[in-house]
């Protein structure tokens, strides 16, 4: 996996509210190549293996049953500083801070419904992709 790729995902609310389009529009108007993509759900034990990190969060609970409740957009996308970048694109954790024209800023309702993933590191946008794609399902 380069370093130039990234690993999102749109969140069930945004899904269920209508913003696939407006959002892969955004993410392909703001230079990012999709290599990978699919409509998928998480599995509970999927959606506590992906945010592990956060178990012992008030939130935790929470962030699953949400994770969970309906399907989501897995994507890995591809641009130069693809992580940084994309942070950047997406906007604050909590959408009340979210920079005007971010992702989170136009499409969030809230902090655990904020309508994307984006990884926050190289290592992790590496692991968060082979856990949503097999080799064959990410292209050049
Ligand atoms: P991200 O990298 O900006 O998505 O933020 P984190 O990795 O820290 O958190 C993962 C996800 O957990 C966030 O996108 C939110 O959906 C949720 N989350 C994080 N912090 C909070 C919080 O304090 N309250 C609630 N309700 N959800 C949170």
């Amino acid at each position: 996996m380069p370093t130039n790729r990234t690993f999102t995902m749109i969140k069930p609310k945004a899904v269920e509210n209508g913003h696939i389009g407006a959002i892969l529009d955004k993410i392909g108007a703001s230079g990012f190549k999709i290599v990978a993509l699919k409509l998928t759900q998480l599995s509970k034990i999927d959606a506590e293996k992906f945010y592990a990190v956060h178990n012992e969060r008030p939130f935790f609970n929470e962030l699953v049953a949400f994770m969970t409740s309906g399907p989501i957009v897995a994507a890995v996308l591809e641009k130069e500083n693809a992580v940084e970048d994309y942070r950047a694109l997406i906007g604050a954790t909590n959408p009340e801070e979210a920079a005007e024209g971010t992702l989170r800023n136009l499409f969030a309702e809230s902090m655990t419904k904020n309508a994307v993933h984006g990884s926050d590191s190289d290592e992790n946008a590496a692991i968060e992709s082979a856990f949503h794609f097999s080799e064959r399902e990410m292209f050049a």
